[in-house]
């Protein structure tokens, strides 16, 4: 038997045996020009449609259209409180506690509104500890948020750099940097996964380094949230913001979310952007002109919830409550090991995965760094419906995804990617 039809039969086997292989047919899959399912494993990237999306959507377009503003009162699903029909899903994705979530706004706004209640620098203590590499929109609001206090970024942001040589960062490296800045540092704030090498770094160990020499910490969980099992609460980190269209399926351009661990539930002295969303619900339509914040992350909100895009995220946090993400993740490990594995088979100077090897230090996704011409590689692979992405200078990224994506779609990538290397 030649080895892809091996390969194909070995997948067969694990898809046969994969007791979430049934949530596959609650999504969307897309399909090539011929009508073929793809092997769609950009999940990193957008995550795919939930079936009951449309559903949901249509109660909320026929509330509105039946009731008009009423709808916030009579609407099947209220729209005043409409956010808080995600809040206990959104808590157990990344294990908080209900009063710790609240689903708002977009990721990188999330992220200007926690860091301005959160970095607060002082003359003393003024830097924040990134990894080298973050995502642009990270740099970006980090960068000015630093100029905002009339900080040099120049000085104020020190990057965490892999070694020479290697392509992710070690975890006594990323400790001694705290340990050896201690003082100085107002925030570490890292992604809870990064989002071009993978690699999925020690949330627990971080943020008890960082708290033990008095520091913030605070997790960009883009890549992060519906990937791993997260427990953000135990854990113990200060502030995490996510988005919803990624691992978690809530559809483009998806209302983000944003974690705020209950020490600082009541931190009404903090400086905050206040909206009159976060404002003390008792009082919210007394119109008053002061602001007295709700206590949790909710007291974070500053407007009225986006019912159209929470709509199609109910349907998406649905399933991760049905599969439940200790499952999810277990799958996770093993689909990403068996990619993993059948990669290893074929290594050579041509490709070498970047993401690190061990589970525990990666998510769902691999990066692959390619000796020559990736773009092409990535294009070839699209012609023959197997979806995955570049990223500069010469990364393919490849993400099965646990709840829609199967062993099979993982030896199709494999085998259509070594023919596309040529
Ligand atoms: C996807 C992603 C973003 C995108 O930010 P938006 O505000 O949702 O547009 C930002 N940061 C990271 C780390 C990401 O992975």
């Amino acid at each position: 038997m030649p080895e892809t039809a091996i390969m194909r039969e070995t997948a067969a086997g694990l898809d046969a045996r994969d007791p979430l292989a049934k949530y596959r047919e609650r999504f969307y899959l897309p399909r090539t020009a011929r009508g073929e399912e793809s092997a769609y494993l950009v999940g990193h990237s957008l995550g795919l449609q939930p079936k009951t999306a449309r559903a949901y959507l249509e109660q909320e377009l026929k509330d509105w259209a039946e009731l008009g503003v009423e709808a916030h009162f009579r609407a099947k699903y209220p729209w005043m409180p409409y956010h808080r029909f995600l809040t206990d899903s959104t808590a157990r994705l990344v294990g908080a506690k209900p009063g710790e979530v609240v689903v708002m706004n977009s990721l990188t706004v999330n992220l200007h509104l926690m860091m301005v209640s959160f970095f607060r620098p002082t003359a003393q203590r003024h830097k924040i500890v990134v990894e080298r590499g973050a995502f642009p929109s990270d740099q970006y609001a980090i960068k000015s948020q630093l100029r905002f206090h009339g900080l040099d970024p120049a000085t104020g942001l020190i990057e965490l750099t892999p070694r020479a040589g290697e392509a992710t960062l070690r975890d006594e490296d990323i400790r001694a940097t705290i340990d050896g800045l201690g003082e100085t540092i107002a925030l570490v704030l890292l992604g809870g996964v990064n989002y071009s090498t993978g690699q999925a770094f020690d949330l627990r160990g971080i943020t008890k380094a960082g708290h033990a020499q008095g520091c913030v910490v605070a997790f960009d969980c883009a890549h992060a949230a519906g990937n791993l099992a997260l427990k953000l609460h135990d854990w113990d980190v200060d502030f995490a913001v996510w988005c919803n269209y990624k691992y978690v399926n809530g559809g483009p351009g998806c209302v983000g979310a944003c974690f705020v661990h209950e020490r600082h539930a009541h931190a009404f002295d903090v400086p905050r952007f206040a909206g009159w969303w976060g404002h003390d619900e008792a009082t919210r339509f007394r119109m008053g002109p002061d602001f007295q914040p709700m206590a949790g992350a909710e007291g974070w909100q500053v407007s009225n919830p986006a019912v159209l895009s929470m709509a199609a995220l109910r349907a998406s946090l649905e399933i991760f409550d049905q599969a439940g993400m200790e499952a999810i993740r277990q799958k996770s490990v093993a689909l990403t090991g068996y990619l993993e594995s059948q990669l290893e088979q074929h290594r050579g100077p041509r490709f070498t995965v970047i993401t690190p090897r061990e589970a525990s230090r990666r998510g769902a996704m691999l990066s692959i760094r390619i000796s020559e011409n990736a773009r092409r590689v990535v294009e070839r692979l699209a012609e023959q419906g197997v979806h995955t992405d570049f990223r500069e200078p010469n990364i393919l990224r490849v993400t099965p995804a646990p709840l829609y994506n199967s062993f099979t779609d993982v030896a199709r990538f494999v085998e259509q990617f070594l023919a596309a290397l040529g």
